[in-house]
C-alpha cells in the first residue's frame, strides 16, 4: 500500500477534487486592497464582549476597504453546541450594529462561498485531508486514550514536550514498516476508529538554535518570529469532523479570507497553522491577533475579564441593562484605537464610521475595559440622539427586557419632553446613561414609580408643612420661571429664610436657612429627591394636576 492507496482506502468516494474546490470557490473579484474578514463564533450560547470587540475590527477592516465581512459558524466542537445559539449570535451582534455581507443568516446562507456552517462542510475537509494523506503529509493514527496518557507520562519523566510527534506514534512511520502498514490497512478495513494526524516536518524538542523560525507580520503586533511546529496534531477527529486548526486553514483559504482577526489565545497555535498552509501550498492570510480584554478589579489589580466574575463580559448584560448600541460602539472604538478619542473631540458630530480605523493603532498588550468610562461615553452619545428617537428606542428595550415599565410609554410625546429636559441648555445636562438608569432617573414623572428617597434638609424640615402650604396657595401654573422663583423667595423671607444663600453665609444667626433649603423641600415633595433638573421646567412637563397632588399629599 502506498500513500495514494491509503488515501483511497480511507476516503474512497468524495464528490470533488481539491482542484475542483479551487474552481468552485475562486479568487474574489474585489478592488485592490479590499479586505475579506470573517467572524467565526462557536455556538456555545455565550456571546461576549470579546466577540463584539473582534467583530468590530472585522467589520471596520472589511467595510472601510470595500471588502466583505462574513459570518461562519464554527460548530466542530459538538460537545459545546447549544440550541438556538446561532440565533443568539446573529441577533446580539445585529443589535450592536454588526452587519454581515455574507454567510450564515437567520434565513439560511447568503453568498457563494458556503456552506458557512462547518459541520456541513465535512466532505471539503476530508478532500484536503485525503490530499495530505496521498502526499505522505498526514497519517491515520490508532493510538487509544490510554496509550496517549502513557506516552504523556513517559514524556514527563524524560522532561520532553508532551504530545504526539516523531518517535511517539508507530503509525507515523507505517510506510517504512510493512507490519504496521498491514495493521493500518486491516484496521481501516475493519472499520476501527482512528484520527488523522499531520505528519509534521519540524524537529521535536530542538534547541533554540536548531528551531527554524518564520517571520510573520501580524497586523496588530508587528513582526513575529514564529518557531516551527513539530506536533502531529489531529486534523480530522474520529468522528470525521475536523479540528479547529484544520477547519481554519481550509475555510479561510477557500472562502478567500484576507485578514484573520482572532483572540491572542490562538497565537500559540500559529506554528501549526503556518505548517498546514505550507503543506497545502496556500498563501498565509494576514493575522490580526487582538489583545485580551482586561479590567481593573476591586483590589486595583489588572486582570482578564472573566465569565464567572464579570457580568459585563456577556453581551446580554448590555442589552438587558439597556445600553444604546451607539454608545457601546462608540466606547469600543475608544478602546480599539488609541487615537479615536482625539478624533472624536475634533469631530463631535461626525458619524463614528467616518473615523479611519487601523490595526496598527490597536493595543497588543491588553485592552482595558472600564464600565465607568462606558457610562461617561454613553452620556455623551445619548445627548446626540433625538429625544423622540430615544423614546422609541427605550420602548423597544422595555417591550423586550423590562415590560414592568410599560406605563412610561403610554404617551410618547410626553416621554420625549421628559427625556429632553435640560438637554438644550448652554451646558447640556448629561443625565441619561442607559435604559434601566433612565427609568429610575425619570421615575418621579410617573405615579407608578414615584418614591420619596431623600429627607428634607435639616435647616427647613420643621417648616416643611408651612413651606408647602404657602407654595400650594401661591402656585400658578402659568407663571414663568422668573415669577415662579420670586414666589419661592417670598415664601423663604416670610418664614425667616435668607432670600440669597450668600446672605445666610454672612450672617447665619439671622436666618433659619436660605432659599435653597426652602426650594429643596419643594423639590423633595415633588420629585422625592434633592437633586434634579430645573424644578420649574419639570413642573411644566408634569402638569398642574400632578404638581398639586404631589404637594397636597404631604401637607397636613
Ligand atoms: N471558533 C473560534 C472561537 O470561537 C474562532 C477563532 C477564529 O476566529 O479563528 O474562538
Amino acid at each position: 500500500m502506498d500513500h495514494k492507496e491509503l488515501s483511497e482506502l480511507i476516503y474512497p468516494s468524495l464528490p470533488h477534487t481539491p482542484e475542483e474546490y479551487e474552481k468552485i470557490y475562486p479568487q474574489r473579484d474585489l478592488p485592490e486592497g479590499a479586505m475579506v474578514t470573517r467572524l467565526g463564533p462557536s455556538p456555545t450560547g455565550f456571546i461576549h464582549l470579546g466577540n463584539l470587540y473582534g467583530a468590530f475590527v472585522d467589520e471596520r477592516l472589511a467595510h472601510q476597504s470595500g471588502g466583505v465581512f462574513y459570518l461562519r459558524i464554527e460548530d466542530t466542537d459538538d460537545k459545546r453546541y447549544v440550541e438556538n445559539a446561532v440565533e443568539t449570535i446573529i441577533t446580539s451582534l445585529g443589535f450592536f450594529g454588526i452587519r454581515f455581507d455574507e454567510g450564515a443568516t437567520l434565513d439560511g446562507d447568503i453568498g457563494d462561498y458556503g456552506d458557512y456552517t462547518q459541520s456541513r462542510r465535512g466532505e471539503i475537509y476530508q478532500t484536503f485531508a485525503k490530499k495530505l494523506l496521498a502526499e505522505g503529509l498526514a497519517y491515520p493514527c490508532f493510538l487509544s486514550e490510554e496509550e496517549i496518557s502513557a506516552i504523556r507520562e513517559e514524556q514527563e519523566a524524560q522532561k520532553l514536550s508532551p504530545g504526539i510527534y516523531a518517535g511517539w506514534s508507530k503509525y507515523r512511520d507505517w510506510d517504512s514498516d510493512p507490519e504496521t502498514a498491514a495493521e493500518v490497512e486491516s484496521r481501516i478495513k475493519a472499520g476501527e476508529p482512528f484520527v488523522i494526524r499531520l505528519k509534521s516536518k519540524g524537529i521535536p524538542n530542538a534547541g533554540a538554535e536548531e528551531t527554524a523560525r518564520h517571520a510573520v507580520t501580524d497586523a496588530i503586533r508587528g513582526e513575529l518570529s514564529v518557531p516551527d511546529n513539530f506536533l502531529d496534531i489531529v486534523i480530522i477527529k474520529q468522528t470525521g469532523i475536523p479540528t479547529y486548526h484544520f477547519a481554519h486553514v481550509v475555510d479561510d483559504h477557500l472562502m478567500r479570507t484576507t485578514h484573520v482577526v482572532r483572540g491572542e489565545e490562538w497565537l500559540p497555535s500559529l506554528p501549526i497553522h503556518i505548517e498546514l498552509f505550507e503543506d497545502l501550498g496556500w498563501e498565509l492570510p494576514v493575522y490580526c491577533h487582538t489583545a485580551q480584554l482586561m479590567k481593573i478589579d476591586e483590589d486595583g489589580n489588572k486582570r482578564k475579564l472573566s465569565k464567572r466574575k464579570d457580568p459585563e463580559l456577556s453581551l446580554d448584560f448590555y442589552r438587558s441593562e439597556g445600553y444604546h448600541p451607539a454608545a457601546v460602539r462608540e466606547y469600543l472604538l475608544t478602546i480599539l484605537n488609541s487615537n479615536y478619542e482625539e478624533w472624536r473631540m475634533e469631530n463631535p458630530d461626525a458619524d463614528a464610521d467616518e473615523f479611519r480605523f487601523t490595526t496598527e493603532k490597536m493595543s497588543s498588550s491588553g485592552a482595558l475595559f472600564d464600565l465607568d468610562k462606558l457610562n461617561d461615553v454613553s452620556k455623551n452619545t445619548l445627548l446626540h440622539i433625538d429625544a423622540r428617537e430615544l423614546a422609541e428606542w427605550l420602548k423597544g428595550w422595555s417591550d423586550e427586557f423590562a415590560p414592568e415599565y410599560a406605563y412610561v410609554f403610554r404617551d410618547m410625546d410626553h416621554l420625549a419632553e421628559i427625556l429632553d429636559l435640560g438637554r438644550h441648555d448652554a451646558r447640556p445636562r448629561a443625565d441619561l446613561v442607559y435604559a434601566r438608569q433612565i427609568m429610575d432617573f425619570i421615575g418621579y414623572f410617573f405615579d407608578e414609580s414615584f418614591e420619596r428617597k431623600d429627607e428634607y434638609p435639616a435647616e427647613a424640615a420643621a417648616d416643611a408643612d408651612a413651606i408647602l402650604k404657602a407654595y400650594l396657595d401661591s402656585y400658578d401654573h402659568s407663571d414663568d420661571n422668573g415669577q415662579w422663583f420670586d414666589k419661592i423667595r417670598q415664601i423663604a423671607t416670610d418664614l425667616g429664610y435668607a432670600a440669597k444663600p450668600k446672605d445666610y453665609k454672612k450672617n447665619p444667626d439671622d436666618y433659619k436657612g436660605h432659599v435653597g433649603h426652602v426650594s429643596t423641600v419643594i423639590r423633595i415633595a415633588l420629585m422625592g429627591r434633592a437633586q434634579s433638573p430645573d424644578v420649574w421646567a419639570i413642573q411644566q412637563i408634569m402638569g398642574e394636576d400632578m404638581v398639586r397632588a404631589r404637594i397636597g399629599s404631604v401637607t397636613a
